[in-house]
């Protein structure tokens, strides 16, 4: 049903009545174990911690917390499992494991969705039309190259790097572990995956999904907990290699940690993107990219359109449209399917966006906020812009990962690309033009390791992801994604 409010008439358009996704066909346990050795075990220390529903705050169950001990006896299951049968197993093999693993994911997707929008916080428009349909491709994608490895290396013998230690942010929880295990078991390699503490569940079920799968007990393990976790996997000596995708300080301890080991490391962190546009660019075209660049998924996005350059005689016509469009956006329960934006992910992340929001106002910026309303429970941020803006600003220099905007004008080509590229980071760019050959020549100039062309956050198994400078080094995705996994 579609109810038109007078009071909403004129200021929002349509209002649209509540259409919530079921949860009856969701099965969660009040605890979840450690997967290890292909059976949930028990965390020795007989730790756990709860993780909650970001948008009631309600707990939605309790989260076996690895130790030490825990962590070694997931890294000698991985080696056993390694170094037994999976080294031996026939890569076409590797690769029937790995389409059933993705057949299975497909058919469990919308379980998936749900618990990933209960979980994380995002909409569930956004985990069941793009998270899980990307994590099944992901492994559909790289079982495919399975038998075919030698043909991604020419003239080369890839073979099998051992143990991968994994650790995963929480911003696309699956999709970020099927980024990971795929292409690692695809080459040949035993895992140990560690999801972040506040979005574990989508692992968990995906451990549940791989013991159905009857893949070998130990190739797969997870483990659950969070930083000082995450750290005894990073300095298992018996590790061969680590992927992590977190924030730029962690990777920057990751990075000292494994300095003077064999191990290989691959680092996807922060970003601060530069979304571009040119005075022909198809203007409302581009607002709907700057929305889904910066608001879907809360700002929750490494590469998230978080700068935006407008040419400066379309500034005003952009800003306009912007803030009408901010205004029909809707943000609440996550698993209502007319939702635009989610919970945010937890309290701290809630209380770092505000801080942000306070610094650019102390420093002189301007801000406009939706006027959308947000439920009273839970963790909520409406979308926000900043204009007004200068290069010097925190919320233009650094990765605030929430709904907030800084706007900023140019006039020229040259001027445009030396502000984009005036960054530490370098992850991931936008440019929106009419004309082909100003979107290759700015994508040239500009230092950024994904760059769309008139989109913006759009995700394919087969194209490599990864960063320039502080965010990070080494692909993900592609043929590239498969470099990291083999020597
Ligand atoms: P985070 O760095 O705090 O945590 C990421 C993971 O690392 C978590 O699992 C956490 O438990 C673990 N961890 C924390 N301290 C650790 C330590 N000392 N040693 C080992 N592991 C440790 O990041 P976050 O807040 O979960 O995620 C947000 C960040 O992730 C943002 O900066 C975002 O840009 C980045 N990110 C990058 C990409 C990419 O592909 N480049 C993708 C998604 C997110």
């Amino acid at each position: 049903m579609i109810v038109k409010t007078k009071e909403l008439k004129f200021s929002k358009g349509w209002v649209y009545a509540p259409a919530p996704e079921s949860k009856e066909h969701i099965q969660l346990k009040s605890r979840y174990e450690l997967f290890i050795g292909g059976k949930f075990v028990t965390p020795v220390n007989g730790k756990y911690f709860d993780t909650i529903n970001p948008s009631n705050e309600e707990k939605i169950a309790g989260i076996a917390e690895a130790s030490i001990e825990d962590v070694n006896r997931a890294v000698t299951s991985a080696r056993t499992a390694y170094e037994k049968y999976w080294k031996m197993t026939p890569a076409k093999e590797r690769g029937k494991y790995l389409f059933r693993i993705a057949r299975m994911i497909q058919e469990r997707a919308r379980e998936f969705a749900v618990i990933e929008s209960m979980d994380g916080g995002k909409p569930i428009r956004e985990s069941r039309d793009v998270d899980i349909p990307l994590v099944a491709a992901h492994f559909f994608y790289y079982a495919g190259w399975a038998d075919k490895l030698e043909y991604a290396f020419s003239n080369r013998k890839p073979r099998p790097l051992g143990v991968a230690g994994q650790i995963i942010p929480w911003n696309f929880p699956l999709l970020m572990a099927a980024w990971k295990i795929a292409p690692a078991l695809a080459c040949g390699n035993t895992v140990v995956l560690k999801p972040a503490e506040t979005t574990p569940l989508t692992a968990l079920k995906l451990a549940e999904l791989i013991q159905e799968s009857g893949l070998p007990d130990g190739v797969v393990n997870i483990i659950t907990g969070a930083g000082t976790t995450g750290a005894a996997l990073v300095n298992h000596p018996d590790v061969d290699k680590i992927a992590f995708t977190g924030s730029t300080d962690v990777g920057k301890i990751i990075q000292k940690a494994t300095a003077g080991t064999n191990k290989k490391v691959t680092l996807e962190l922060g970003g601060k993107a530069a979304n571009i546009i040119f005075d022909d660019a198809p203007i409302d075209q581009a607002v709907e990219g700057i929305v889904n660049g910066i608001y879907f998924n809360q700002g929750h996005v490494c590469c998230a359109g978080s700068r935006l350059f407008v040419q400066e005689n379309i500034y005003n016509t952009v800003l306009q449209k912007l803030k009408d469009r901010m205004e029909t956006l809707i943000v609440g329960d996550p698993l209502d399917k007319n939702t635009d934006i989610g919970a945010i992910n937890s309290k701290p992340q809630l209380e770092k966006i505000n801080y942000f929001i306070e610094e650019g106002k102390k420093e002189g910026a301007d801000m406009y906020q939706s006027s959308c309303p947000v439920p009273e429970k839970g963790y909520w941020c409406r979308p926000t812009l900043f204009t007004n803006v200068s290069q010097s600003h925190r919320i233009a220099k650094e990765e605030i990962f929430g709904p907030v905007l800084a706007i900023q004008t140019f006039r020229t080509v040259d001027e445009v690309i030396e502000k984009a590229n005036n960054t530490p980071y370098g992850l991931s760019a936008g440019v929106w033009s009419d004309k082909g050959s100003k979107v290759f020549d700015v994508g040239k100039k500009l230092r950024a390791g994904v760059i769309w062309a008139n989109t913006f956050n759009k995700f394919d198994p087969s194209s490599p992801f990864g960063g320039y400078k502080e965010s990070g080094f080494g692909r993900e995705g592609g043929v590239y994604g498969l470099e990291g996994y083999c020597k």
